[in-house]
């Protein structure tokens, strides 16, 4: 739906450039990309699927001063508005291929619209996903809102459903450098790379397409591990024990928090965008850039130790249980 105008009603002589005009310049990109038949332009995209595939479809809403400072760059806002809904598509195991992106945006600034733009399309050329439609609307803040259509073998995706006792948890990258930054932004101090993994989210798709076939379950960590395994479990039907001193942590988180808060953020803080799965040690302890933290158990729970302890682990810290 656009709201630009109804009908008899003049144009705003206030918007310098009109809906068409903006999508024009800054989103259609002239190139409809590969398995695309008819593309940004009219009433509706029309895809060509890959025979012998399934599709996965993920959706990711980001809205400033929620899931953003007001105060972040357009280009980053671009930026991760795909990256985030690429760690879902990572976490399915699938390839991504097309997207669609509906943007509310506050009175039309041009400059920002075309920052966001070429954030959105450095994270698209990145990973190989084609911009094929959108929507376009005015609004009180700005919400930018990514589709995106990936596509996996028959019966392949990973799941969050099929972690079996004696299997080995791993998680890809390291954790709490997002939730990190953050923590330092509202004490008014910043690191440059903990804000990068921030605003540049790094997808784990090659590791997610490597998992096909190999792991038992998966999830995209984007809510905090502890939470975000806890869902993996109960989709299960299964539990874990996580030896919390395996969770790897940055040079740059070790260097601006104690070991505390380093374990606080790493287990609970959001926004890492890392892959957390299970499977046999065997299969999956050779991949790149991937470590186990744990084993999954027949009884239900998430138990988690420190130094041979089992330790109780909340949003404000450690407590040794009595
Ligand atoms: P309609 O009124 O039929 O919904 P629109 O005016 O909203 O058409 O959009 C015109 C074309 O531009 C459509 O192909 C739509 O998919 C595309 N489009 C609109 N906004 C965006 C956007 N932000 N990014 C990419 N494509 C867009
Ligand atoms: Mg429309």
């Amino acid at each position: 739906m656009s709201p630009r105008r109804s009908c008899g009603r003049p144009r705003s002589v206030s918007t310098p450039v009109d809906e068409f005009e903006l999508i024009r310049r800054y989103f259609d990109r002239g190139d409809p990309g590969t398995g695309v038949a008819v593309g940004i332009g009219d009433d509706g995209a029309v895809l060509v699927p890959t025979p012998g595939l399934e599709q996965v479809q993920v959706i990711d809403t980001l809205v400033e001063g929620v899931h953003f400072p007001g105060a972040t760059a357009p280009e980053d806002i671009g930026y991760r508005a795909v990256a985030v809904n690429l760690s879902d598509i990572a976490a399915m195991g699938a390839v991504p291929r097309w997207m669609t992106l509906a943007l509310t945006l506050k009175p039309v600034d041009e400059a920002w619209v075309e920052a966001f733009a070429a954030g959105l399309f450095e994270a698209a050329s990145e990973f190989g996903v084609v911009l094929v439609g959108g929507d376009t609307t005015s609004g009180r803040s700005v919400v930018a809102t990514v589709h995106i259509s990936g596509e996996v073998e028959a019966g392949r995706a990973l799941l969050r459903s099929g972690a079996q006792p004696g299997d080995s948890v791993f998680v890809s990258g390291t954790f709490g450098d997002a939730a990190g930054s953050l923590a330092l932004v509202s004490r008014g101090d910043n690191d440059v790379e903990l804000s990068r993994r921030f605003c540049r989210p790094s997808p784990r798709l090659a590791i997610g397409r490597q998992l096909v076939g190999l792991a038992s379950a998966a999830i995209d960590v984007s809510d905090g591990l502890l939470g975000d395994l806890r869902k993996l479990l109960e989709a299960s039907g299964v539990g874990a024990q996580i030896d919390v001193d395996k969770v790897p942590l940055s040079a740059a988180l070790r260097a601006r928090f104690d070991a505390d808060e380093q374990r606080r953020l790493a287990l609970t803080g959001g926004d890492d965008y890392e892959l957390c799965f299970t499977g046999a040690e065997e299969a999956l302890a050779g991949l790149d850039g991937v470590t186990a933290i744990g084993r999954i158990t027949a009884a239900a729970g998430l138990e988690c130790r420190l130094d041979g302890a089992i330790v109780d682990v909340d949003d404000s810290g450690y407590r040794h249980f009595q």
